[in-house]
């Protein structure tokens, strides 16, 4: 059986990708940081389904802890097949008005937590000739969001580093893709006002807002042996907002 490590899985996009991969026929890793429980709601739904799932947590910031859910994975699954490297925080408001704190916190969840457990699970792939690795960006990782200035560097700071990834890893059979998702209906988007969303929705060209389930469909193609000839791509999941 293939095994699968989700980063940030107990909800919202990364839960998606989970079940998902588990419809799939992957053994998954929940990872969470935060809530045990909602990461072991996320497994038992996988296992009522007949799948196999286990949370583990991880808080990616801390590179001990991506270290050993890698090697917990490796030791009791054999193989690491795909990961992805979900993790992320939003950061809002001024720049002017960020606190270094709030800087380091952003840039070592999003950039330097994607880099961490992409480089443990690299380990594993290249020893194995074979893996498959996703990471999570954003549309502002493309185009640059006002009043998310940070976040939009470490989504941008994504982007670049997994194509150059992709191009390091290829020689080895793993592939690195990136996942560009728009305005996805989930709790990172909880600052935003109702009458925000309804802005939002207003602008993008397929008329809604992108559910967690359109990024997991997207993020299960591109580890599938049907986009096996797609690596160090960016796919923009984001209704036409940004073309
Ligand atoms: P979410 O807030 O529901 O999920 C984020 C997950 O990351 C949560 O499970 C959270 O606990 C986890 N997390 C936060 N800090 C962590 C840490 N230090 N270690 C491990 N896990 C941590 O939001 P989401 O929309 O599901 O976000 C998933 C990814 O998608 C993020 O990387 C986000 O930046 C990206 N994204 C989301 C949208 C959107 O509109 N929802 C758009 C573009 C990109």
């Amino acid at each position: 059986m293939k095994t699968a490590i989700i980063s940030g899985a107990s909800r919202g996009i990364g839960k998606a990708i989970a079940i998902t991969l588990a419809k799939e026929g992957y053994a998954v890793i929940v990872g969470f940081c935060h809530s045990r429980d909602k990461a072991q709601e996320v497994c038992d739904l996988i296992i009522k389904d007949g799948g196999i799932a286990e949370a583990y947590k991880c808080d990616v910031s801390l590179a001990e802890e991506v270290k050993a859910m890698v090697e917990y994975t490796k030791t009791k699954y054999s193989s690491i097949d795909a990961v992805v490297a979900n993790a992320g925080i939003g950061a809002y408001g001024m720049l002017i008005d960020y606190s270094d704190e709030t800087i380091m916190n952003t840039i070592n969840t999003n950039l330097v937590g994607c880099i961490t457990l992409c480089r443990e699970a690299g380990r594993v792939m290249l020893s194995q000739k074979s893996g498959n690795i996703v990471t999570v960006s954003s549309m502002w990782g493309q185009v640059g969001g006002s009043c998310e200035s940070v976040y939009s560097a470490t989504k941008g700071g994504i982007i670049a580093f997994s194509k150059a990834l992709a191009k390091e890893f290829a020689l080895s059979g793993v592939r690195v893709n990136c996942v560009s998702p728009g305005y996805i209906d989930t709790d990172i988007n909880s600052n935003l006002t109702q009458d925000d969303k309804i802005a939002i929705v207003e602008e993008i060209p397929l008329c809604r807002a992108g559910m967690p389930q359109d990024v997991a469909n997207a993020v299960a193609w591109l580890i599938s042996d049907k986009a096996s000839y797609v690596t160090g791509q960016v796919l923009s999941v984001n209704g036409g907002l940004i073309i």
